[in-house]
């Protein structure tokens, strides 16, 4: 380090003196007198030895200073940019032993509870291989070392020139070690309090100890001082990043939404590790606060303590914490009764207590436990524990308003499973996130994470016009990506069976509380029936108001023609013709009128029934003759198939309607005319009776509606063929009134049959 004026050139004064052979105490009065102080030493003083060995000694204490300044500067120099704290005290020991010139130099660490030191580096000039067998053993106790624990009061340099006699020494300990003379420094940190010891040590004679050693003993343990601060301060800084990570990474697990459990057995750990403690746990306290909770421990104690329940009233810290309200150490000299119990029982000597505050609220407690010592805690320490429960509490404030949080989206989403209106819901990219079961019935889908632009295609969707719908006019596309609110537009669902469904529904933008746009709502509604009902009604008033029409228009013409003829004197005989022709079309309204008035009071369940045995057969000739005498472009057959009587329990009035109908229907959907047969027989115990015409027959599209209110054919214009479309309703609800059936049997361009089913008495 010194290059060529290396300090193992330096005479030493203890070199010096067995040089010159004078003896050390002699050396040590000369140095109190004064005598060898470079400037003032004469040669008088010295008179018994020879000038050129005094002036050679003198010499070299310039030398050795002039060095040792040099050296000083070197080593400042070399550990001024290093971090390390091992690497800092090796350069400082080896140079010091150089400088000073003692057989060994150490630097000693006090722990942090100040009972004990332990070596950071030390250096043996004399034999280099046993400085770690010197300096390297376990922690020293500093009650077996008076001269440390008077440096931890008084950093002054001490100085033990013999160890057999000084006050201060042990003599045995410096036997073992073979040293006579030491100077101890304490060294101090930015606190000021003395955070290690470093001795210089002679081996062997007791050395004679100059102001110059203690001098440059000194100066090297203020360049330690320094440099060891540096790194110690850059340790804790180093220390406190470390907390920081933990604090973070519990920040992390909180809005991570990690399982509590983890999040807290990690915070344990790490509060024990960062603390030096054995180890240690942390309670809940439940919401209701009645009982704490064991929830996570660094060991598993034979007892256990996850999971463990206990009274509030019956855990004595507790009441210390809440008064307290910020981490504190307890000694098991500070507890009585119960607590003192608990220290008893877990073998523990101090224990740091943690409150859990959330917003003020005692909510847990964690405990950092030490066996056989208590901790010398620094506030920065407390202030990490203070910190790192914090976020504890924090992350148990959470789970639970997760937990009700969740309880409430449960309810919410069961809420809206229910719902008797189709709801779905897209998120703010308009992606589908929900659809509730009305809405999947709706739609015959649900399928989820549907974009706007597929919402048409995912959904079958398209305009009340059978036209393509563009997904992004879509009510739902408009709220999510305009903000839009769409209220009651309508769209037609293909669902794959071909059937459609005419569905009306209202989007609406969702916000949340801070205004951000969390996606949008759609509710939808099946109109289907609703629209089907509004078509049936615009036909009905068009077919009824032009079925009335035909026959007022006729009676109008004949009345007036009538009139006229009598006005003009003509004999009234010949009038009476015109008059027929009124009164038919007259019947015919009514019968028209009548058979409106009979499908509401069916409707309303108000048609009265006057029922009687009666045998078919004779009804049914009857009807044959009534329905014989309307046309003549027909014949009209009865057919008898079975054994008479085939009696029957019905409203005979309401039973020739029936009959009368499907006559007329036959001859009215026959305009060629031909035969239509009615054949009667017996079907156990049933009477059946077919009709059948040579018509123009029923197409195969509409055969199912055929017997719904106002259904009329598509082969029947109505400007051919008058009809309200209910004849066939209202018959076979007569018919089912009768605990019969009324079916269409078979149809084909040629013809069609009906078959009507009525139950033998
Ligand atoms: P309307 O005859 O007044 O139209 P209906 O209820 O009696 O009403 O008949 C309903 C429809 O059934 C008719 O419009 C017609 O298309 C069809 N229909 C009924 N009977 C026959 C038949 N014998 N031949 C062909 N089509 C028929």
């Amino acid at each position: 380090m010194t290059g060529h004026h290396s300090l193992s050139d330096m005479l030493t004064l203890r070199q010096a003196a067995s040089l010159l052979g004078v003896q050390p105490q002699t050396l040590r009065r000369w140095e109190s007198e004064g005598k060898l102080s470079a400037r003032r030493t004469g040669p008088r003083g010295l008179r018994r030895y020879a000038r050129r060995d005094v002036q050679r000694l003198l010499q070299s204490q310039d030398v050795r200073v002039r060095n040792a300044q040099q050296v000083v500067v070197e080593v400042a120099r070399a550990i001024s940019g290093s971090l390390d704290l091992h690497a800092v005290a090796k350069t400082v020991v080896e140079a010091a032993v150089r400088v000073v010139g003692s057989d060994r130099c150490a630097i000693y660490l006090v722990s942090a509870d100040r009972t004990t030191i332990e070596p950071l580096w030390g250096t043996d000039v004399t034999d280099p291989a046993s400085a770690e067998r010197l300096f390297f053993p376990n922690p020293i106790p500093i009650d077996a070392l008076p001269l440390v624990r008077h440096a931890l009061q008084q950093p002054q340099p001490l100085v033990i020139d013999d160890t057999e006699t000084h006050p201060l020494s042990n003599p045995e300990l410096f036997r073992f070690f073979e040293t006579r003379t030491v100077i101890n420094v304490g060294l101090r940190g930015t606190d000021g309090e003395v955070f290690a010891v470093m001795p210089f040590l002679w081996t062997g004679q007791p050395h004679f100890v100059r102001d110059d050693d203690v001098f440059l003993a000194q100066s090297l343990a203020a360049l330690a001082e320094v440099a060891l601060s540096n790194a110690r301060l850059f340790e804790e800084i180093e220390q406190e990043r470390q907390r920081a990570t933990i604090i973070n990474d519990v920040v992390h697990d909180v809005h991570g939404g990690r399982d509590l459990g983890d999040t807290l057995t990690r915070a344990i750990k790490s509060l024990v590790q960062q603390l030096h403690a054995d180890e240690g746990a942390i309670f809940l306290i439940d919401p209701q606060g009645t009982s704490i909770v064991g929830a996570a421990e660094t060991h598993t104690h034979s007892a256990g303590r996850v999971g463990v329940v206990a009274p509030l009233q019956s855990v004595p810290l507790v009441a210390r914490v809440v008064e307290h309200q910020r981490p504190r150490l307890v000694t098991i000299q500070e507890t009585e009764g119960n607590e003192r119990q608990w220290f008893e029982s877990l073998q523990i000597q101090s224990s740091l207590y943690v409150p859990l505050l959330a917003q003020g609220k005692l909510v847990g407690i964690a405990f950092a436990n030490y066996r056989n010592r208590t901790p010398h805690l620094k506030a920065r320490d407390t202030l990490f524990a203070d910190a790192l429960a914090a976020q504890c509490a924090l992350a148990m404030e959470r789970v639970q308003l997760l937990e009700s949080a969740s309880a409430r989206a449960a309810e919410l989403e069961a809420v809206i499973a229910q719902m008797q209106e189709g709801v779905i819901i897209a998120d703010r990219d308009g992606r589908i996130v929900l659809v509730n079961e009305y809405a999947a019935q709706l739609h015959g889908t649900a399928k989820l994470g549907v974009a706007p632009d597929d919402y048409s295609e995912a959904y079958h969707l398209s305009r009340l016009d059978g036209t393509p719908y563009p997904p992004l006019e879509l009510p739902l596309s408009r709220a999510v990506l305009q903000g839009e609110t769409v209220s009651n537009a309508e769209w037609r669902i293909t669902l794959a069976d071909g059937s459609e469904v005419i569905a009306s529904g209202s989007a609406t933008p969702l916000a949340g509380a801070d205004g951000t746009r969390l996606g949008a709502v759609l509710v939808v509604r099946d109109v289907t029936a609703r629209r089907k009902l509004e078509a049936e009604k615009d036909q009905f008033l068009s077919v009824v108001s032009h079925e009335l029409r035909t026959p007022l228009t006729t009676i109008k013409g004949l009345t007036e023609l009538a009139v006229r003829r009598i006005d003009r004197g003509v004999n009234p005989a010949a009038v009476l013709g015109s008059l027929h022709n009124v009164s038919k079309q007259v019947r015919r309204m009514e019968g028209l009128i009548g058979d409106l008035l009979d499908i509401r009071r069916l409707e309303t369940g108000t048609l009265p029934l006057d029922c009687q045995v009666h045998d078919l057969w004779p009804l049914v000739e009857e009807a044959r003759d009534r329905a014989q005498a309307i046309t003549d472009r027909h014949t009209i057959e009865a057919q008898l198939d079975a054994m008479k009587p085939l009696r029957v329990y019905v409203d005979k009035g309401r039973l020739d309607q029936v009959f009368d109908n499907i006559l007329s229907n036959a001859i009215k959907y026959s305009p060629d005319g031909g035969m239509i047969v009615l054949m009667l027989s017996r079907n156990d115990d049933q009477a059946v009776l077919r009709i059948s015409d040579q018509g123009i027959g029923i197409p195969e599209q509409g055969r199912e509606q055929l017997f719904e209110r106002f259904y009329r054919g598509a082969n029947v214009p109505p400007s051919e063929y008058g009809g309200l479309g209910i004849g066939l309703a209202l018959s076979r609800e007569i018919v089912q009134r009768h605990s019969g059936t009324l079916i269409l049997e078979g149809t084909s361009p040629r013809g069609s049959t009906f078959q009507l089913c009525l139950p033998l008495v």
